[in-house]
């Protein structure tokens, strides 16, 4: 926290992954802060897009939540701190005692800093349990899963620095970086493009990716616009085309021979599934011309450097893990892994959704991505700590929410809203109240704090210090100006209080976010050669495994992170989405985000800058669709899956393929997340948000 007022802070936009810094004006008041840009700032150089510009709208909004509250016959009242504490830690107390502590289940938050996630999936595990986990199972855990599993990391290869400088070629598959990654996009990939680069866009949407880089207006970039869900068969016939070309001109080197023989494994198996693929049955499953993808995968296997984005158009699938393998296939054959400029980046979400996962707050691993069924690495970290932690790993979140009433009894939610933010939501809102107890802790009240029992308000980004990490492994600091409202508590104080009463013991005793730091970096890897002190105002990329070490802009160039040490190829096979259209449900359902909103909207809907922008959820719907259910651009009309309905403003619009209509999560009246399909995948236990059957009709009303 700053010490005086007066003097601008330099901070950590709050929303996307980028890690944008900027400075908190000096007001007299806390409650005045305004943003001022950092001129200097190591990602963005004084740069933000309208997200980071309005970020301080929402800190002294009158909806804040400002003293705690517990609910009585079904309405909160308001309670002092040691009330309220004192009711968590008995419950908590309570639940351990008649079911066990796997009946608690934990959410962390990307939105919450390093330091508090590390203590919420401390106190989970001194509880009992390794049911902890974080919104990265809604939008990278299959991402994260295949990066660790085949290459060593789950995060990004490369940083935007060395794609800028270094790379030939963009694959930009399920990512729209021009929307959700304003600052990267304009600042990094675009500067690359003016450069020279080629953008090959994977996207079943036009959007300001597509704009951003005029795709349809030039020779030398693609946009494959393919059906929702086909992304795997796309990829194969990429990975085939290469493969057939070598095989006939070995002179070309489409296939780098050397790295493959050198330093991957499981090259022949990915020969064997694609020996007899149809290349042509394929690509009219993805809805693609046969000879643009064979186009692209010349342009992919003949630049220098390639590097691969990917998002959740390719995590957020039944089959994400096999999504994004297929990608790291195509980087690992052609040897575009180990240098600038090249790689398999994913571009996360939110501010701290790189961190959140690197300091443990998951059901499988503790700080650094240590497996708890690793005896060795467990213990390491029970020695630190002082206690035993569970060996089997826990529930992810959205197993949680389907064991609500069940063997999940009790939840403690830090700056979540799996109401809203969790598929099939109508059914999330149904089945959390089977549960026995709920602590929410935010700084508003979301659609999840009405079904608290007990609300713990917390202080926002901007008034409290600790680190986050961003998309390509920048860990930085934030920096807060002081309480808006004086009785409300950072998370870590209140993480705190409640471990030291629930456990009566010091170890969750800490001076601050500093000392919560440097207990991480103990037990944390990637993270231990780091310090306050060293993090500075630039900030390190991890891994950064000895005091001194530098931090990599690039990972592998020796080589990978896996036992054997080399790089992971595995072929992979088509899976459909759960849901296909049918005569019932004869249109297939897509989602994503905007850029002037985030998420469940808990800040941006309350931004006036905003919300002006975008104040309702609304549905693209093709013409020729438009057409045939006899809607006009800007009617009301009702988007219908088999979990649920939302009522929103149809925008007909060529963006979108013919039969596929395309929605938002952004808005609690009508959230996309009331359709979605809670199916999961089977390995990474992420949800299939990206692909469901749905029916659309033009509602009566005027
Ligand atoms: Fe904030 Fe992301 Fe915008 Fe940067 S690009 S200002 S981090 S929302």
């Amino acid at each position: 926290m700053s010490s005086d007022q007066s003097d601008p802070v330099k901070t950590i936009c709050p929303y996307c992954g980028v890690g944008c810094g900027i400075q908190l004006s000096g007001a007299e008041e806390p409650a005045d802060v305004q943003f001022m840009p950092w001129g200097d700032a190591p990602v963005n150089e004084g740069r933000v897009c309208i997200k980071g510009g309005a970020a301080t709208e929402v800190v002294d909004h009158e909806d804040r939540l400002t003293d705690p509250q517990i609910k009585e016959d079904g309405e909160f009242r308001e309670a002092t701190w040691e009330e309220a504490y004192a009711y968590v830690v008995d419950e908590l107390e309570r639940i351990r005692e008649e079911y066990g502590p796997d009946a608690v289940g934990f959410f962390g938050s990307s939105k919450t800093m390093n330091e508090e996630n590390y203590l919420l999936q401390k106190l989970a595990r001194r509880y009992g349990t390794n049911n902890v986990d974080n919104c990265t199972r809604m939008c990278h855990a299959s991402t994260v899963w295949a990066l660790r599993t085949s290459l060593g990391a789950g995060a990004m290869t490369n940083s935007m620095r060395d794609l800028r400088e270094e790379c030939d070629l963009f694959w930009i598959q399920g990512a729209n970086p021009g929307e959700q990654h304003p600052i990267a996009n304009s600042q990094y990939f675009r500067q690359a493009v003016l450069d020279g680069a080629t953008v090959i866009q994977v996207d079943p949407h036009a959007n300001k990716t597509t704009r951003s880089f005029k795709i349809d207006e030039t020779d030398r970039h693609q946009h494959l616009q393919l059906n929702p869900g086909t992304d795997i068969p796309l990829l194969n016939i990429v990975l085939k085309t290469i493969l057939e070309h070598h095989e006939d001109q070995p002179e070309d080197g489409w296939i780098d021979e050397e790295f493959v023989a050198e330093r991957t494994e499981g090259f022949d198996h990915l020969k064997e599934t694609l020996a007899d693929f149809d290349e042509e049955a394929a690509a009219e499953e993805c809805g693609v011309p046969l000879e643009e993808i064979e186009l692209a995968a010349e342009k992919y296997a003949t630049v220098d450097n390639a590097a691969i984005f990917t998002g959740m158009g390719m995590s957020q699938h039944a089959c994400g893990v096999d999504n994004v393998q297929n990608e790291i296939n195509l980087a690992l054959i052609t040897g575009n892994v180990g240098r600038p400029g090249t790689g398999v980046n994913p571009l996360r979400g939110q501010n701290n959704v790189q961190g959140t996962c690197d300091v443990g707050a998951m059901p499988n691993v503790l700080p650094g991505y240590q497996l708890v069924d690793d005896d060795a690495a467990r213990e390491a970290v029970e020695d630190e700590w002082g206690f035993e932690i569970p060996a089997e790993p826990g529930l992810t979140n959205v197993e949680i929410s389907h064991e609500f009433g069940e063997s999940v009894k009790g939840l403690y939610v830090m700056g979540e809203n799996p109401v809203m933010s969790e598929p099939d939501a109508n059914r999330v809102a149904e089945r959390i109240q089977d549960l026995e107890f709920v602590v929410v802790q935010d700084i508003f009240p979301t659609e999840t704090a009405q079904y608290a029992d007990v609300l713990l308000p917390a202080t926002t980004w901007a008034e409290r210090g600790g680190t986050v990490t961003n998309t390509d492994r920048r860990v930085q600091r934030m920096r807060g100006v002081g309480k808006v409202h004086e009785n409300t508590k950072h998370d870590l104080e209140i993480l705190s209080a409640v471990g030291s009463r629930l456990f009566d013991a010091d170890e969750f005793e800490f001076d601050g976010p500093e000392e919560v730091f440097e207990e991480l970096r103990r037990v944390c890897p990637i993270y231990h050669g780091m310090s306050y002190d060293r993090l500075g105002e630039e900030g390190l990329h991890w891994p950064c495994y000895q005091p001194g070490d530098e931090g990599d802009p690039y990972l592998y160039e020796e080589e990978f992170d896996t036992e054997s040490g080399r790089g992971r190829i595995e072929g992979v096979s088509h899976q459909p989405p759960a849901e296909t259209p049918d005569d019932e449900y004869p249109l297939i359902l897509t989602t994503a985000r905007l850029e002037e909103h985030y998420n469940t909207g808990t800040m941006s809907t309350r931004s006036p800058t905003l919300n002006r922008q975008t104040p309702e959820n609304f549905v693209d719907v093709h013409p020729a669709d438009a057409e045939r259910y006899g809607i006009e651009d800007g009617d009301e009309v009702v988007l219908e899956s088999r979990r649920g309905e939302i009522t929103v403003e149809a925008r007909v619009t060529e963006d979108i393929k013919e039969g596929v209509v395309w929605t938002t999560p952004h808005f609690a009246a009508a959230s996309a997340n009331r359709l979605t399909n809670d199916v999961l995948d089977e390995r990474a236990k992420i949800p299939e948000y990206k692909a469901a059957a749905a029916e659309i009709a033009v509602t009566l009303e005027p």
